[in-house]
């Protein structure tokens, strides 16, 4: 590909991803284009920390390939910055008989994934043993299940970025691409530059960015928010790793969980609630024009009949603290409402929706010309992100 001239819109963590594997092997030069004025302000700044070892996906899929590389390559690049990474391990807790069924269903799809040392838990003297506040029947435990910080993860790995050559633009929000002449043309309201080509890492605004240069509108994006609660530091050993629900297989998320964060924090979440706008990050924050798209887009009747009830309880949960902490005590009974002690971050996920209503599951990325789109990539694209960016320079760049 030689000196290309290779643009990237979005500084998260898979835009960084993909800057520093184009620029460490020399693949064109790149300017990464970022509307805030930091690196992984949005999803990457605002999520569990939780280097996935592959549990749910469906055997074959994208999630499931780029998750198990993806999380040996944060775990090196972690190694070799000297970042934190900590290996407390996950625990997926059945609490009652209608859940021992997608329980297997669980451990089959991980170990087809290769999770390394795996355990299927059946004795609940065991389950004590690794979490000892614990409630269920069985779990599986993945060990290898690691913390990390995504945001200081992304800001090592820009500057790799910029020591060789690359060059990253804050406070660069892009409002127009065009394709002219085999040459891409890229506007913001401060520069205007023409590359070779052009990656969108957009996240949240992903579906926008792929409109600016025609592409189909679905998948649109649903930004849906998750909502964490601090626990106090009395109830800080309640959970020594990540204790996880059985997740719903009808819904893409996993369910409230409590975390050990890097820093030793704990906190349970996040949730899931249709935000009011994509960068909706409480109730106030309310874009009407988001809220009007989603409520118009074809899919909304359909996922709304299918998931209705979901929506209920989840809502439900974000305004009353009560049943939040319900949802949280099932598994771990100790857990006394006055140790949640207060909303703490909460993040907007960036779920692409497509127009018959279904909730895309897998990453997905389109191509327009010589724009490459990523329309889909939910969690776990962090822990995913070096390997997305392989995928992509393999299978969108290269060709
Ligand atoms: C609550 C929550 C919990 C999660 N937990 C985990 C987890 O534990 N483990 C895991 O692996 N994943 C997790 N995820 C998912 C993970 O955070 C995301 O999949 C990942 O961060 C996606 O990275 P990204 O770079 O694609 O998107 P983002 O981090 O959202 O970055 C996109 C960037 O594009 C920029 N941008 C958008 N439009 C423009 C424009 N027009 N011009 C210039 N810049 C633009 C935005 O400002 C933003 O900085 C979680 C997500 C959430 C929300």
């Amino acid at each position: 590909m030689g000196a290309e001239r290779i643009g990237i819109v979005g500084g998260g963590i898979v835009g960084i991803a993909l800057a520093r594997e184009l620029t460490l092997r020399g693949l064109g030069e790149v300017t990464v284009l970022e509307k805030e004025h930091r690196l992984a302000e949005h999803q990457t700044g605002h999520n569990s920390g939780v280097v996935h070892a592959g549990l749910y996906y469906r055997p074959g899929s994208l999630k499931a390939r780029l998750c198990a590389i993806g999380r040996r390559t944060i775990r090196e690049l972690c190694q070799e910055r000297g970042l934190p990474y900590r290996e407390v391990g996950k625990l997926v807790v059945a609490v009652d008989e209608s859940e021992l069924e997608p329980l297997a269903e669980i451990e089959r799809r991980s170990r087809e994934n290769g999770v390394p040392d795996l355990a299927r838990i059946d004795d609940v003297g065991r389950l004590r043993e690794i979490e000892p506040h614990v409630a269920g029947i069985a779990a599986v435990h993945s060990p290898h299940t690691a913390i990390v910080d995504y945001s200081t993860i992304t800001e090592a790995m820009a500057q790799d970025v910029r020591a060789a050559g690359g060059r990253i633009l804050l406070g660069q929000e892009v409002t127009a691409i065009a394709e002219e002449h085999g040459r891409v043309r890229v506007v913001t309201p401060y520069l205007e530059e023409e590359f070779d080509r052009v990656i969108a890492c957009a996240g949240l605004q992903s579906d926008l960015v792929a409109g600016l240069v025609g592409a189909d509108p679905s998948p649109k994006i649903l930004p849906f928010r998750g909502e964490y609660w601090a626990l106090s530091p009395e109830a800080n050993d309640l959970c020594r790793g990540m204790i996880y629900p059985v997740p719903d297989p009808r819904f893409p998320f996993l369910g409230v969980h409590f975390t050990r964060g890097v820093y030793d924090d704990v906190h349970l979440g996040p949730s899931a609630v249709p935000a009011l706008a994509r960068e909706g990050y409480n109730w106030r924050r309310i874009s009407m024009r988001d809220t009007w798209a989603s409520l118009t887009w074809p899919g909304a009747g359909a996922l709304f009949r299918k998931h209705w009830y979901m929506g209920v309880d989840e809502v439900s949960a974000s305004l009353i603290k009560r049943r939040y902490f319900n949802k949280a005590r099932k598994f771990v009974p100790e857990l006394r409402m006055q140790d949640m002690v207060g909303k703490s971050t909460a993040g907007v996920r960036a779920q692409a929706w497509d127009r018959d209503g279904t909730l895309l599951d897998d990453f997905a990325v389109d191509q327009i010309g010589r724009v490459t789109v990523l329309r889909n990539a939910p969690s776990p694209a962090a822990t995913s992100s070096i390997a997305i960016a392989g995928y992509l320079i393999e299978h969108h760049l290269t060709t």
